[in-house]
């Protein structure tokens, strides 16, 4: 559609197919399908691919778990080909219920051209950008320490730990770790460590000390009281306060002096030799802890690159999947974890536990299965995206961000603190790594299956680009003798749906990618969760700039998240999941929609509950289909077709004014859907759905009745308009309206809604000073009802006037001082000054707040001479000048409103309301004839409730019985001719054989059609 038309491009960042969808893929559908509607009727060609993310973990846990495994061993016995085999099939069976999902809320997205990140086309698409970071010496094996799932039994990025964190109570651990040679020794002192992994003791290596920090030895205090022997202990001056009880300082010395010095550690399970000694690192802080960090080089990057420089042994008694070494005494064959408690037990029966408390903080787990992650020293392949970091804060800082906070806040800060991206996995259903290479480190990245097939000499045609087949292809070493076999490692699953702007089409080796690519690179907007930022939005950024020197994408929105009523997290746990097909069955998908975009902002967290979804379908959703019904209904009655708006004099003042309305609204309309804002956009269009239907139809309603030709044009126009403008919103209801509202009458119009072009606003319709008059009508009349309403006088009953204070009232047209008698129900206007001051009693004090800050201690006087002013005259002249003076003593001060307290208290007879300056007094004194009208009112509207419980239409004509009791019959009597016209009665006869209710005006009616 709109084919030929300026492109627009949106990627769809793929979801897993893997589980059921949750109601936050409906809420990150609908912003990222309301905004290429949105461009789409603005005239641009917007294409919408639709992809499947179906490679990584996520996938093969969820088939591990059905066949029940449990490691890794239980696959590669079951067989790699037919475990991924299994993984094909899992994606492919959870594609059903996302695509459902997405077409039930008329997400408008391309299944029949969506990319799936496991096709072979795919692959090597991601093969050829590796090709080509691995020829810019970006991509490269390095034996690093690294985040790492022992039950996955692979390496995690660093933005999979950024998604994984989670709060954990672990030991905290101070420790003797005796000295065992020189002065310090014959001192009897220990070194005092403190930990919070008990379980990295068995492979303690060397503690590590700060070379300029100031560390003291210190004799402790005996307590006999307290069974406390005194001993020497060592620690960093500044971090002291860890011993308990009194100490005294034997010396000082810098941590350089400590270097090399020789130490008992706790445990012997494994032999480290050539070890157990203090090393000097700078990374040693005194934040925490004492000051000495025991080194496990094994199980943390600082300690290795420390323990490293020392020539230190790397010893690792854990194997991959997280358990001791059987061999080893006491802990063999244990969960890391689990060791801790057995190694507290053992440590607290030896000399070494000084003290030991709880510590909670939070700790990355794996984001898949939860698992607590080791730091684990393995060799993986990283793309050295440090490299590449100022080119990274480049195109951050050119990046369009919704909310803007996010450039500089949580995604600048990611960049800033930017490390290589570990993008190797040991698993099996993912990309396979396209590098081969020999035993002597030879390497070769392959960018295509061709090339691949021309080095291996035999036809490729048929190879599946996954694990087990690509293992199988081995050929000669170009440098040496030796055979390239492929490294086995897949890549992280982040990677490929970072790849999708050029993977997608297959680019460059399908046929037309190239083209395809280049018209739709960068984006022009994406969207997903704010949690994205360390996920999708950072793999598009950073392969973007590692292959095209260019980021993915121009414009982007992070979405908050979604919360149940109460504010918190939905979770199966806590019950409160709302499913995203019962929600839309229960209130149709419009609903959510417009609950999505227009309820709240799209970056802050929202809450989604029956009753929150329910409020604004009744309060803008309904008002509109109410009024769609409306103006059907009264334009077949009147046999009406539409004819244009123009600007004529046929139009009245409440015509005009909702046509100025309506362009004001499609001018902000566009432009807030133009930045990304649709809760601007849909609270603007809920405004005018609401000014459209209770005010200008419920002003109008007899002109309609009359089947007046203006008024049905205007209210068509509207109806058209914010039709139209509602239709990228909220697709169905739209176009349903559409096709039974404009297209009967509009035979050459588009065929859909979604085919037309978005309104244009007729700067010429807009009139500013009649915006603000009706407003102003609109606020007197507001507040006449809230007097009334105090008054307790039935709106029903005609009162003789009310009397106006506000700036401009006197200017305002006839038209809308028509409209303010009629809605007030009283017979006149007037201005509130001609009934003097009398209306209200007027009573003030001082102010002592706003007072006291000016005058201090004269508040007290001042206040007296307040209370004893003049209320009413002090009133009038700070209403009139904005200020008035004030003598007290022998002084005099200027005071202004802000310093009083006034009361206003409406006279015996009226009712008053204000507000900011502007008031409505009701007169509401009775005569017989305000009653009597009153009466007749009543009556009226008895008689149109009668007719509409009857099912009359609203134009049939009806015969009229009546019989009520004797306090209303004279006044119905006096009223018939009246009565009759408001009702559409051919004849009102008065039947005495009716029995008077015990109904208000014990009025009893019999209705006939005529
Ligand atoms: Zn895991
Ligand atoms: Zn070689």
């Amino acid at each position: 559609m709109r084919q030929g038309g300026q492109s627009w491009t949106f990627y769809e960042g793929p979801p897993t197919a893997n589980g059921l969808p949750g109601t936050h893929h409906i809420e990150a559908r609908v912003f990222k399908d309301v905004f290429p509607r949105f461009q789409t009727m603005k005239g641009k060609y917007v294409i919408r691919n639709a992809g499947w993310d179906c490679h990584g973990l996520p996938v093969e846990i969820e088939v591990e778990k059905e066949l029940g495994f449990s490691a890794k061993g239980d696959i590669e016995k079951y067989g790699i080909a037919a475990f991924n085999e299994k993984c094909r099939h899992s994606v492919q069976r959870h594609v059903g219920a996302f695509t459902e999902m997405t077409e039930r809320m008329g997400f408008w997205v391309d299944f029949d051209q969506a990319y799936w990140t496991m096709s072979n086309e795919y692959i090597e698409s991601v093969w050829w950008s590796l090709a080509q970071i691995h020829s810019k010496g970006l991509l490269v094996q390095d034996s690093r320490v690294a985040p790492y799932c022992p039950r996955c039994g692979t390496g995690l990025s660093d933005h999979e730990i950024a998604l994984g964190y989670e709060s954990v109570t672990d030991p905290s651990l101070y420790l003797r770790f005796p000295i065992t040679e020189g002065e310090l020794k014959d001192l009897g002192a220990s070194l005092l460590v403190w930990t919070t992994t008990p379980w990295t003791l068995v492979s303690n290596t060397a503690i590590a000390v700060n070379p300029d920090v100031d560390y003291l030895v210190v004799r402790t205090k005996a307590d006999s009281e307290k069974e406390v022997t005194s001993e020497v202990l060592v620690i960093a001056e500044s971090l002291v306060e860890a011993i308990d009880g009194g100490y005294e300082v034997l010396r000082k010395l810098k941590g350089n002096q400590l270097e090399k010095t020789k130490y008992q550690r706790p445990f012997d399970f494994v032999d480290i030799p050539d070890a157990h000694y203090v090393v000097l690192a700078d990374y040693v802080t005194t934040e925490d802890g004492t000051g000495l960090v025991h080194q496990a080089p094994a199980f943390g990057a600082d300690d290795l690159q420390t323990c490293r420089k020392y020539g230190l042994p790397v010893i690792n008694p854990i194997a991959p999947n997280g358990e001791f070494e059987s061999n080893i005494p006491t802990v063999g064959g244990m969960f890391f974890k689990q060791a801790d408690r057995v190694l507290i037990k053992v440590l607290k029966k030896s000399a070494a536990l000084y003290k030991h408390q709880q510590y909670e903080h939070s700790y990355p787990h794996c984001w898949r299965c939860h698992t607590p992650l080791i730091y684990y020293a393995q060799p993986s392949w990283y793309i050295r995206t440090t490299k590449i970091k100022e080119e990274l804060l480049r195109e951050n800082a050119a990046t369009d961000w919704h909310p803007e906070t996010v450039r500089t806040g949580r995604y600048g800060d990611w960049l800033n603190n930017n490390i290589d991206w570990a993008l190797s996995r040991n698993r099996y259903w993912g990309t396979p790594l396209p590098i081969w290479r020999c035993e002597n480190k030879h390497e070769e990245a392959f960018a295509s299956k061709a090339q691949l097939q021309a080095r291996y000499g035999r036809d490729l045609t048929d190879l599946e680009l996954h694990r087990p087949f690509v293992d199988e292809i081995v050929f000669k070493c170009l440098s040496c003798p030796s055979q390239m076999v492929r490294t086995p490692e897949v890549i992280d699953c982040w990677y490929d749906s970072g790849a999708m702007p050029f993977a997608q089409w297959g680019y460059p080796h399908s046929q037309g990618s190239d083209q395809r690519f280049n018209q739709a690179y960068p984006a022009d907007f994406i969207c997903e969760a704010i949690d994205q930022t360390r996920g999708w939005f950072y793999t598009l950024m950073a392969i973007g700039t590692l292959v095209f020197d260019k980021s993915s994408y121009k414009t982007v929105l992070c979405l908050g998240h979604i919360l149940d009523k109460d504010g918190r997290k939905m979770s199966k746990h806590l019950g409160n999941v709302l499913e995203p097909m019962a929600l839309m069955d229960k209130h149709g998908a419009d609903a959510v929609r417009w609950y999505m975009l227009a309820a709240g902002s799209p970056w802050s967290a929202r809450r989604v509950s029956h009753e929150a979804i329910s409020e604004v379908v009744r309060k803008t959703l309904l008002t509109y289909w109410n009024t769609v019904s409306f103006l059907t209904l009264y334009a077949s009655a009147a046999n009406y077709s539409p004819t244009p708006i123009t600007n004529s004099t046929q139009l009245s003042i409440l015509d005009r004014w909702i046509l100025s309305e309506l362009n004001q609204l499609i001018a902000l309309v566009d432009q807030a859907l133009t930045d990304f804002d649709s809760q601007l956009a849909g609270s603007a269009i809920a405004t005018f759905i609401d000014d459209l239907s209770n005010w200008y139809v419920r002003r109008s309603r007899r002109r309609f009745w009359d089947g007046d030709s203006p008024a049905l044009s205007t209210l068509h126009h509207c109806l058209k308009n914010v039709t139209l403008l509602m239709a990228p919103m909220v697709p169905f209801i739209t176009e349903h309206v559409w096709q039974e509202l404009i297209c009967v009458v509009e035979e050459d119009g588009p065929i859909s809604v979604h085919l037309a072009d978005f309104p244009v606003s007729d700067d010429s319709l807009i009139d500013k000073e009649l915006s603000k008059s009706v407003a102003l009508t609109r606020r007197l009349v507001e507040l006449g009802r809230a007097s009334r309403a105090q008054s307790g006088v039935k709106i029903r009953q005609p009162l003789s006037r009310a009397l106006i204070a506000a700036p401009g009232w006197k200017s305002l047209d006839v038209e809308l001082r028509d409209q303010i008698s009629d809605e007030l129900n009283v017979e006149s206007l007037d201005d509130l000054s001609s009934a003097g001051a009398d209306l209200v009693e007027i009573s003030i004090k001082a102010n002592f707040r706003s007072l006291g800050a000016r005058f201090g201690g004269e508040v007290q006087a001042i206040s007296k001479a307040i209370t004893s002013s003049n209320a009413q005259a002090l009133v009038g002249q700070i209403r009139k000048d904005g200020k008035a003076s004030i003598s007290y003593d022998t002084n005099s001060v200027e005071i202004t409103e802000d310093d009083l307290v006034i009361t206003e208290t409406p006279r015996t007879g009226w009712a008053v309301a204000s507000h900011s300056g502007e008031s409505v007094a009701m007169d509401l004194k009775l005569t017989d004839e305000l009653i009597a009208k009153g009466i007749v009112r009543e009556a009226i509207r008895a008689i149109q409730d009668e007719r509409k419980t009857a099912g009359f239409d609203v134009s049939d004509r009806i015969h009229v019985k009546w019989n009520s009791d004797i306090s209303s019959s004279k006044a119905i009597q006096d009223g018939i001719a009246w009565i009759s016209e408001e009702v559409l009665a051919l004849s009102f006869e008065r039947d005495p054989s009716l029995k008077p209710s015990d109904q208000e005006l014990g009025l009893c009616l019999r209705l006939s059609r005529a």
